[in-house]
């Protein structure tokens, strides 16, 4: 299929992109293009216009800046996953990466755009939570930050508005001691997740600190699991209240009915990873 007709700007500095954005013309910024194109040639998506934000300079960067990683809304999924400032800092990253996309997609797509696009089946707005990330975002009158778990609000929904655009995202470099863990299963590697659970934690004199625990797949958007947090804060680590944790959390979900995979199952994937998460997190933390 072909999108329907649209006016393409391709404007070279930022001020432009945030002027065209404001100017009240139905509008969406085109990034990597690899959700948004085939979103358009599905007719999913058919805005009147494109700003297309890949000549805007100096946007591709991935840097450290007191204490935090700093990603560029033009930094591509594949610089990322490659980068040795994310390999040290934020290893969680790469393993998550490992079952995101391919490489061609990942060539071209942006993590800002990935975020922007908000699936709830993608892996990275449970891994944003989990870091604790905040997120830049810029309009003509100026710029705000958003933690990232108030960002996601819905289906292919997002705090950005009609007139704003993501230009950054900041994620605190976690701690040396902090352990953590990433499981999925989806269809297919580099399929959407039919259940992603990410998860953070340290251990301080034998228990459980700071844990923090996000899942995708499992609703209409990425969310933490607050109420298992509380659970797991002060509690020794161990194989019973991980178990018990899980199966609370998979009472409490309440995922979709899907084509190929049916609710009941989404809650078992859910029942079956956060344990495993859990461990590893417990024991990258040392314990
Ligand atoms: C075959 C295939 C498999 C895939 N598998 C996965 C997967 O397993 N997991 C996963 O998470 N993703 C997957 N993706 C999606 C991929 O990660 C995309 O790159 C990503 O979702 C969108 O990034 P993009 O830069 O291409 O954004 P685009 O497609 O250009 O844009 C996506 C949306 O975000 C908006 N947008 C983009 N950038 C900004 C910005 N800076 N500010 C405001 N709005 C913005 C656009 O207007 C659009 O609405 C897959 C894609 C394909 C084609």
């Amino acid at each position: 299929m072909k999108p329907s007709a649209f006016d393409y700007e391709c404007p070279t500095d930022l001020n432009a992109v945030l002027a065209f954005l404001g100017d009240g013309t139905d509008t969406r910024i085109l990034a990597g293009g690899q959700s948004l194109v085939p979103m358009m040639n599905y007719r999913l998506a058919a805005p009147d216009r494109l700003i297309d934000i890949n000549r805007l300079p100096d946007l591709d960067y991935i840097r450290e800046e007191n204490g935090e990683i700093l990603i560029g809304a033009l930094a591509r999924h594949g610089d990322i996953k490659a980068s040795d400032l994310i390999a040290n800092h934020l290893p969680i990253m790469v393993e998550a990466y490992a079952w995101i996309a391919h490489a061609a997609v990942r060539n071209r797509g942006t993590l800002c755009g990935n975020l922007c696009h908000a699936d709830p089946a993608s892996e990275m707005p449970a891994m944003m939570q989990v870091l604790d990330a905040t997120l830049v975002i810029a309009k003509a009158s100026g710029s705000r930050t958003i933690s990232a778990q108030d960002f996601f609000l819905g289906t292919y929904e997002t705090a950005v508005q009609p007139d704003e655009m993501l230009t950054e995202v900041r994620i605190p470099i976690p701690d040396h001691d902090a352990g953590w863990g990433f499981e999925e299963v989806a269809m297919r590697k580099g399929d959407y997740a039919w259940c992603t659970v990410v998860a953070m934690l340290k251990i301080v004199e034998g228990r459980i600190t700071a844990p923090r625990i996000a899942v995708a797949g499992l609703g209409d958007h990425a969310y933490r699991l607050t109420t298992q947090e509380t659970a797991l804060t002060g509690a020794t680590p161990g194989a019973d209240i991980f178990e018990e944790v899980a199966q609370a959390a998979a009472r409490a979900a309440d995922p979709p009915d899907a084509e190929h995979i049916s609710a009941d199952y989404r809650r078992d994937l859910l029942r079956t990873l956060l344990p495993r998460v859990l461990q590893a997190a417990t024991q990258r933390a040392g314990a």
